[in-house]
């Protein structure tokens, strides 16, 4: 059997080795899962309800434990890592309520004469089995977005998690097994991306694919996924609007914390941001003042702000988009500089729009701040792009606002908020790259569901 070693990128060093699931294991893996369905279907709401509970409990009094193999597996700060298991929680809390509440519908039959004598209702039944793919930036709370509201519904998983943070998910499926999941009912797979993601995308017996990551592999996936049920919550470059009007220190925190956290490596990050030429200067004195007094450090000291980049390689590749910028005219106000995996965060002025880090999904810490003299004109600024996921807009004027949260392209508009803003059980998903279907427990639920209608004849 291989093993797989994961790394903390923040040092190079070796956290753990890990087992990889063998490819002809999955045969073996989705029979166990299709058995552990009927278990499963058998479960009452309540007893779903909680088994969630159980490990929201437990996932709670095993945060720092939690937390330390987050921040290892992925280079996040602990802070971070600990406020990530707080949400994991609520995440799984918010299922466990959502299994309470699953209802079908009672359906008007004799509302056409030919229903004359019938009453109809729906019921929501799960699915089966339901391939869960996810990515390394969160990489327990994205994780339990997808397996919450899948065992709410009554179904199983087989959860891949990213290859370089598997240990989350391996950590949540023993918290499940002593909440009292029936056995087989979750199971972690271990390798690679383009095999075992690939053969999950097609079994014929895995129902539907829940998938967090890129746009080229989501994509991908669906491409091939024929009959099967698609959920992909995929990249953006979300933008920020800072209207003339608005608190600027307000405006100025959220966009440090929503750009560097997790060393902008959200697919929520904040990365293009548009100012009111009036107030451009005085917000960005405040947003250099905020990145340069982040603290870079190890992951595991408490008072980090930045640790690293998931990889070398992907520090490597932001810091070109950010030299590329500049070679088409951006100037670099702080940062752009690289320790190993580590980037120092960054902003930059007048980024053009043929540079990738106006284009393209920048995933690091670096912020790209262009003025604007009109509304309409910032709000073209935010829709030039192929995504659209989230955005924030800060401003008290109510009509401007009014106009951003109808006009702006996004799956969410956050007023007086940055991009970054989540809370667990809101509806999230993107607009055109950025996705197809929604998350949060309620709305993943619908997905994750079939609707049965059953019509009576009374006479
Ligand atoms: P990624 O490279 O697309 O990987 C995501 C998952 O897909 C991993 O488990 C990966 O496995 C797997 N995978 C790779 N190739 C596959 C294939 N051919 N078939 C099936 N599965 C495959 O993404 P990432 O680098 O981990 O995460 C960053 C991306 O996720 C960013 O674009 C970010 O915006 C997006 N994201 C979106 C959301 C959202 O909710 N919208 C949230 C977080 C992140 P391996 O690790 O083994 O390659």
């Amino acid at each position: 059997m291989s093993v797989r070693k994961v790394h903390l990128a923040f040092d190079g060093a070796v956290v753990a080795e890990v087992p990889e699931t063998p490819i002809g294991e999955l045969p073996n893996l989705i029979e166990k899962a299709r058995k552990a369905s009927r278990a499963m279907a058998d479960l009452t709401r309540d007893q779903r309800a909680s088994i969630l509970f159980e490990a929201s409990r437990r996932m709670l009094a095993g945060k720092n434990d939690l937390a330390r193999v987050i921040a290892l597996e992925s280079g996040k700060p602990i802070r971070e890592a600990k406020a990530e298991v707080d949400r994991a929680a609520s995440t799984l809390w918010f299922s466990g309520e959502e299994a309470h509440r699953l209802a079908g519908d009672e359906i008007p039959m004799d509302a056409a004469a030919l229903g004359k004598g019938r009453t109809g209702y729906t019921l929501r039944q799960p699915l089966g089995i339901v391939a869960a793919i996810t990515p390394f930036n969160f990489p327990l709370n994205l994780a339990m977005h997808k397996v919450g509201p899948a065992i709410a519904a009554g179904n199983t998983v087989l959860l891949k998690p990213a290859s370089l943070t598997p240990l989350s998910s391996m950590h949540a499926a023993s918290i499940f097994a002593q909440a009292g999941l029936p056995q087989d009912a979750l199971q972690v797979l271990i390798g690679a991306g383009g095999e075992v993601g690939e053969a999950l995308g097609k079994a014929p017996e895995v129902r539907m694919i829940s998938f967090t990551g890129s746009a080229a592999v989501g994509m991908g996936l669906a491409a091939k996924a024929g009959m099967k049920r698609v959920t992909l919550e995929l990249g953006n470059n979300s933008a920020v609007l800072v209207l003339e009007d608005a608190d600027l220190d307000a405006a100025a925190a959220a966009c440090v914390a929503g750009a560097y956290g997790n060393s902008g490596q959200s697919c929520i990050s904040v990365q293009r941001v548009y100012v009111a030429a009036p107030v451009m200067n005085a917000f960005v004195e405040r947003l250099v003042a905020g990145a340069r007094a982040l603290k870079i450090a190890h992951p595991l000291e408490e008072d980090t702000d930045i640790s690293s980049l998931i990889h070398e390689d992907e520090a490597l590749r932001v810091q070109s988009w950010i030299g590329e910028a500049v070679r088409e005219g951006a100037a670099l106000l702080t940062g752009g500089g690289r320790s190993m995996a580590t980037l120092q965060p960054t902003v930059l002025s007048n980024v053009s729009k043929s540079s990738k880090l106006h284009r393209d999904e920048v995933f690091g810490p670096v912020a790209g701040v262009n003025s604007f003299q009109t509304l309409e004109e910032a709000i073209a600024m935010a829709n030039d792009s192929r995504y659209g996921l989230q955005a924030g807009v800060f401003t008290n004027n109510l009509k401007a606002a009014w106009r951003c949260a109808r006009e702006i392209e996004a799956g969410g508009v956050l007023i007086n908020d940055a991009s970054a803003f989540r809370v667990d059980q809101m509806p999230y998903g993107g607009f055109k790259d950025s996705g197809m279907g929604k998350e949060g427990p309620r709305y993943a639920i619908e997905s994750m569901t079939e609707t049965k209608l059953v019509s009576w004849r009374l006479h």
